[in-house]
């Protein structure tokens, strides 16, 4: 007798939102089961808005951020910043918690991850070129930066990828801090309250 399953299209529709970052067999196949329910126009609209996304984002050239295809980047345009500090952060997600927290006003760079060796992750594989790039301007390298922020995870690959940019910008004159203890361990910068990162900046010290 042969084993009853799901319709071609059900079981696609599964498999791809079990792609999802935390997403199980089971909640995908809950989720599947109340977009087929769902008389809202629900599929229509994410499958639109899906696409959209896909095609208009993405990255900056130069800091790395989301960039809305036809539209000024909204991290590098924004006036009135210190343009002589420059706050590194693993993912574009990181930009939004320390914005909130206030207590910055300089730029940001996103390397777009952190250095993992055991995942062959290494330097040419993040947006260092770039931030190198960004420091160094001139035909005589002079910059406008005078000190890199790293504000990267409180774990072993966040401390191998401080210590690898600290080595690279240190011997260049530019003061390069990292963010104070007070980030839980082994936790992204998405987690923490705004107060925890208002207090980790503020006590960040010198590699
Ligand atoms: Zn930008």
């Amino acid at each position: 007798m042969q084993k009853i399953d799901y319709p071609p299209e059900v079981r696609a529709l599964v498999s791809q939102l079990k792609r999802l970052p935390g997403i199980g067999a089971r909640s995908a196949e809950r989720m599947a089961v109340w977009v087929l329910q769902d008389r809202g126009g629900f599929a229509e609209d994410c499958a639109r808005i899906l696409g959209e996304a896909a095609e208009r984002i993405s990255a900056c050239a130069t800091c790395g951020f989301y960039l809305s295809q036809g539209n000024a980047c909204a991290v590098c345009d924004a006036s009135g910043r210190e343009v002589n500090t420059i706050c590194v952060v693993e993912q574009p997600t990181d930009v939004l918690p320390l914005e909130r927290s206030g207590a910055f006003s300089g730029l940001y760079h996103v390397l777009g991850g952190r250095l993992a060796p055991l995942d062959n992750i290494g330097p040419e594989d993040l947006r260092i070129a770039e931030l190198d790039a960004r420091i160094t301007s001139g035909a005589s390298g002079e910059t406008a930066v005078r000190e890199v922020i790293l504000a990267l995870s409180a774990d072993v690959e966040g401390e191998a990828t401080a210590n690898y940019l600290a080595e690279l910008l240190s011997p260049r004159g530019i003061s390069v801090t990292r963010l104070a203890q007070g980030l839980p361990a082994g936790g992204g910068l998405e987690h923490a309250d705004a107060l925890t990162l208002a207090r980790a900046l503020g006590g960040r010290r010198a590699l």
